[in-house]
């Protein structure tokens, strides 16, 4: 299978079992709509008003010099059986909930505008040491091991926070383990010894913030009804600038209500955050600030608008990065690996303050998805496997995307939340997930 377009004054073709990717000439890329079904003969005549006939004949050559060395209409793997692609019961990365707690009510908060449908809660020191030991346990051979200190708002309970890492610190020396860490704020309880612990002790941070201070204040207000954005822009600008050259992330979420969402984007390059990443929100779609099928035109339109800003940006500043458009094409054609996808419920998990034990952060609370507690263990293998199981290979819609080796099959719990199955990719998803693929190959190759 092959995917053309046309997309910052590049003609691209991708072989998608290959992951190839290749400019071509308008001429070359006319061609290939009818390489497979058409004689040298007929492609000549169709074109032949178009193009000169020798440069037909000289581009067909290339064609089929790439279709023979395996770079062009590769067929998929088919050999790619359950054997080969066994993923173990290893965990590598814990979302861990501090907080069930928050100290803004974010419109669209999947914990019920940060007050966890009244069940409020915050994770005590002997619970947060358990999940540290159990993923210690859980991780077979694996030394690096990933923490994401989670809410809610894990500032709320920071002293926890601080106890964990240094607990953590000691444990893996015993169980021949490294932690990263990461903490996911909105930055509303920062000051300066809390970023001068994060940063001396988080390898990454995650910022929530929502773009514009007129769309963040409205969608992500305080507990009395203020805007958050004056009080957690300044704190996030200390935090960067000491910050070094350790990870961070500025993310923001968008909702129908600011479907141009690239000013945002740009807003946040204007403030000095130069690793940035906004994702659509996700709810229930008879919500107002839902996204719908009428609303992706212009969204997948603000994606390619935004490529475009991105590229002219990046001529002068390297450091701008787009989580959405950071691909590797040098990565291989490692099937295996890029059809793994995020790992939810089986090499990743979210642990609650209670110690339940969960796939990911977007499940918590779903009984139907609670895979077992500290004290346990995972007693739903059944439902492991099924995550274990939710990957490209099979689900249908998948077979024939071209964007299957970089997208991995989505995001479980969308497909969960819009079709009730994690085997039935959410559609309005997986639309947004091929065009940003399309830009971040179109941004790849204009740099080159
Ligand atoms: S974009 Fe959708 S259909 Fe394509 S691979 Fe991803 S989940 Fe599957
Ligand atoms: S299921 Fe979705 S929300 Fe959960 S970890 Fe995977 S990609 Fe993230």
């Amino acid at each position: 299978m092959i995917h053309k377009y046309f997309l910052n004054d590049k003609y691209i073709v991708l072989d998608v079992a290959s992951g190839s990717v290749h400019l071509v000439d308008e001429l070359t890329y006319d061609l290939l709509d009818d390489y497979q079904t058409m004689s040298k003969e007929e492609l000549i005549d169709k074109y032949k008003n178009k193009y000169e006939e020798n440069n037909i004949k000289t581009a067909l050559g290339e064609i089929k010099s790439l279709v023979d060395q395996e770079l062009l209409f590769t067929e998929d793997d088919n050999s790619l059986d359950d054997v080969e692609y066994n993923p173990t019961n290893i965990i590598k990365a814990m979302c861990l909930h501090v907080a069930h707690d928050c100290n803004l009510k974010c419109k669209y908060c999947f914990a019920a505008q940060g007050n966890f449908k009244g069940q409020r809660s915050l994770m005590d020191l002997e619970t947060g040491k358990k999940a540290l030991k159990f993923l210690c346990e859980n991780s077979g051979n694996r030394k690096n091991l990933e923490v994401d200190f989670f809410g809610g708002e894990p500032l709320m309970n920071f002293e926890v926070v601080k106890d964990l890492v240094k607990y953590g610190r000691e444990i893996e020396k015993d169980y021949n383990k490294h932690f990263r860490f990461t903490i996911t704020t909105n930055g509303l309880l920062l000051t300066d010894d809390k970023i001068d612990f994060i940063n001396e002790n988080m390898d990454n941070v995650v910022l929530s913030l929502d773009g514009r201070k007129e769309i963040n204040d409205p969608i992500r207000p305080t507990l009395n009804d203020k805007g958050s954005y004056d009080i957690i822009v300044p704190k996030f600008k200390k935090l960067i600038e000491t910050r070094g050259d350790k990870d961070y992330y500025i993310r923001g979420t968008y909702t129908s209500f600011n479907k141009d969402f690239r000013k945002d984007l740009l807003d946040y390059y204007e403030n000095g955050f130069k690793k940035v990443s906004i994702e659509p929100v996700v709810t229930d779609p008879k919500e107002p600030y839902a996204i719908r099928e009428e609303d992706l035109d212009e969204i997948l339109k603000e994606y390619e608008e935004f490529s475009k800003d991105y590229l002219s940006i990046r001529k002068y500043d390297k450091d701008f990065l787009f989580f959405h458009y950071m691909i590797d094409l040098n990565q291989g054609p490692c099937v295996v690996k890029r059809m793994v996808g995020c790992g939810a419920g089986s090499e990743y998990i979210a642990v609650t303050p209670e110690g339940d034990i969960y796939p990911c952060h977007q499940f918590v609370g779903e009984k139907d998805f609670l895979l077992g507690n500290l004290d346990t263990g995972i007693i739903r293998e059944d439902l492991r496997d099924e995550f274990k199981c939710a990957n490209v290979m099979n689900k249908d819609e998948c077979n024939s995307c071209f964007a299957k080796y970089y997208c991995s099959g989505g995001c479980h719990a969308n497909a969960y939340f819009n079709n009730g199955d994690i085997l039935k990719p959410y559609e309005i998803g997986c639309k947004m997930e091929r065009k940003r693929v399309e830009c971040a190959i179109s941004i790849l190759a204009n740099e080159i």
